[in-house]
């Protein structure tokens, strides 16, 4: 594997250490640190060298010199590569590699996120690669809220390609969030002030990069998560601005969702709750559907509530702290991210929440109900999607 690799690198982001004179430590937390051990002090020299400017045949030269027997860099590379810790200054494929070229100040500004991809991508040059898979996804967001613009931006800002939102009415002075809505954007229309602020945060002009599914010359099952159909999107995010609409979501409103197979993702702040989740994977993953019936299941009165709730007064003013609202943003934004970059995130059939005023997160699952249509709870266990094991931290 190691022999496709051209100019090794260690990845960068991480930090080194020496637990002892044999014994590298790349990382500081144990999410992503590893332990390599034991090293010879040849080998532990070689390490310096591998800043990925140089190739392989210059890397064997100097190895050489400072005594390393022939196949010892190999060897070295492919215990990296296995570490998951190397990374290739020129790998990651074509659109790499036209990112790479023609990024410029764009690619700069994605630095950090490149970075934070190289922790979850083990293969070479792999997280430039998602980052050019990035490029190629539609994501549309629904509800141009403090939430929901906020949401677009970052996922502007993050490099996703296309970044569609939607929303009626005009802005009203409390939708303005920093990285969200600006001032200067009230009584404007919110689509319009949206798609600004969208264009605004994404990072530049990026190469054009061929669409998955679009051409035979497409790269393979790229990291990336592909677009269903064009001209589908592959994740609608639903981050109403009635918080209740985020918490006890209509299935009818996203039928069509279901019917198209579009993955989808719930949000909202509703009074002094945030909530994301959970993420949808049609007929995979627990529905808005699954959420009701389960819910009316552990309180028989929730459904009555509910259509109370639905059909009363509309409060024009959402109550959704000005932080809470934007931890709920990232938080979504995120996981929508991981999701695009082909990941299973925590929400996928669960629902995290954090409330006032200590604001800890706690997660709940949402298991897919055997009554509701959308198949995901039919052949065992809502498909491959993993949901770790989760406590239940509040009742109803
Ligand atoms: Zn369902």
């Amino acid at each position: 594997m190691h022999n496709t690799i051209r100019h090794p690198m260690l990845k960068p982001a991480l930090r080194r250490g020496w637990r002892d004179l044999r014994t590298a430590q790349f990382g500081v937390t144990p999410a992503h640190a590893i332990v390599l051990g034991p090293l010879d002090t040849a080998t532990a020299r070689l390490l310096h060298l591998l800043d990925g400017t140089r190739g392989l045949p210059l890397l064997r030269e100097e190895a050489s010199r400072m005594g390393l027997a022939d196949g010892q860099v190999d060897q070295l590379l492919a215990r990296l590569v296995a570490a998951g810790l190397l990374d290739d200054a020129t790998g990651g494929g074509e659109a790499a590699q036209a990112l790479r070229e023609r990024g410029g100040p764009a690619l700069d500004r994605l630095r950090p996120d490149l970075a934070a991809l190289s922790m979850v991508s083990r293969e070479p040059g792999g997280a430039l690669g998602r980052l050019a898979a990035r490029r190629t996804t539609r994501v549309q967001v629904r509800g141009l809220g403090r939430v929901g613009a906020a949401v677009a931006a970052m996922l502007a800002g993050a490099g996703v390609g296309g970044v569609d939102v939607r929303d009626g009415g005009c802005v009203e002075p409390w939708d303005v969030a920093p990285g969200g809505l600006p001032p200067e954007s009230v009584g404007g229309r919110r689509e319009e002030a949206a798609r600004r602020l969208v264009r605004r945060c994404a990072p530049g002009r990026l190469p054009r990069l061929i669409r998955p599914g679009r051409s035979a010359s497409a790269p393979g099952p790229g990291p990336g998560r592909q677009p269903r159909t064009e001209p589908g999107f592959s994740l609608v995010v639903l981050a109403p601005r009635e918080g209740l609409d985020g918490y006890a979501p209509d299935p009818a409103a996203a039928e069509h969702l279901m019917a198209a197979g579009t993955p989808h993702l719930y949000a909202g702040v509703i009074e002094g709750t945030g909530v994301v989740g959970p993420l949808v994977l049609p007929g995979a993953s627990a529905c808005a559907n699954c959420l009701e019936l389960g819910r009316a299941e552990r309180d028989p009165d929730w459904p009555r509530l509910v259509a109370q709730w639905r059909s009363g007064p509309s409060r024009p003013v959402p109550s959704g702290e000005l932080a809470l609202s934007t931890a709920v943003a990232g938080l979504v934004a995120g996981h929508a991210l991981a999701f695009l970059d082909g990941e299973s995130p925590a929400s996928t059939g669960a629902r995290w929440e954090a409330s006032l005023p200590d604001l800890a997160w706690s997660v709940r699952r949402v298991e897919a109900h055997p009554d509701c249509r959308c198949g995901a709870s039919g052949g065992g266990e809502g498909g491959s999607h993993d949901v770790r094991e989760q406590h239940e931290t509040m009742a109803g």
